[in-house]
């Protein structure tokens, strides 16, 4: 698979919001270091009129992943909040549409195709592989690139543009070896602006 972008390409940015930066209710450690490096990749997609899509986790108050309701989580990305807001040094072009998940009280969605629309946009616009990069590596990109690739998309990993949490220490090398094992291409920014 030639990982250079191209029509039927669109990049997929995961969840790259406040409260999952150092800083944040929910720091990925070092994840703001995905932030120059998504930027590049916006501009080559923007660059060659491809289509770019963000996730966000926008929760209600109380969400089901909460400790405070009995889940794994500290209160993080609550809707129109500071903290559910994406980097201000995310270089956003306008109209980027922006795919909300984990929108319901009682329901998770790591996955940015889960209880969303992603799916039916990109048929739409007749993509049929996606690049994806953001945070985090063994949560939300991991799963987003799982859906895409059981939903029939090809899948680019872009290793250079996500971060894990670790709750386990090996838990972002492991996420990483499992979505190449279902059939990501993992690539970086140098390979893929190379064509
Ligand atoms: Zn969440």
């Amino acid at each position: 698979m030639n990982p250079a972008p191209t029509t039927g390409d669109a990049l997929i940015v995961v969840d790259v919001q406040k409260d999952f930066l150092p800083g944040g209710r929910l720091a990925v450690p070092h994840g703001d270091e995905v932030i120059p490096v998504l930027n590049r990749y916006i501009s080559l997609f923007q660059g060659r009129g491809l289509p770019v899509f963000l996730t966000r986790d926008w929760h209600p108050p109380e969400h089901c992943s909460f400790q405070s309701r009995g889940g794994p989580w500290p209160s993080h990305c609550v809707a129109a909040t500071a903290g559910a807001e994406f980097a201000s040094t995310l270089d956003i072009p306008t109209g980027t549409p922006v795919i909300s998940k984990g929108t319901e009280r009682g329901k998770d969605a790591y996955s940015g195709f889960e209880g969303t629309d992603l799916d039916r946009r990109l048929e739409k616009l007749g993509v049929s592989r996606v690049f994806v990069g953001g945070l985090a590596t063994d949560y939300c990109v991991l799963n987003t690139v799982r859906d895409a690739l059981a939903g029939g998309l090809r899948v680019v990993l872009l290793r250079d543009a996500c971060r894990a949490v670790n709750v386990q220490a090996r838990d972002g090398v492991r996420a990483e070896r499992e979505m190449e094992r279902l059939g990501a291409l993992p690539a970086e920014f140098a390979v893929v602006s190379a064509h």
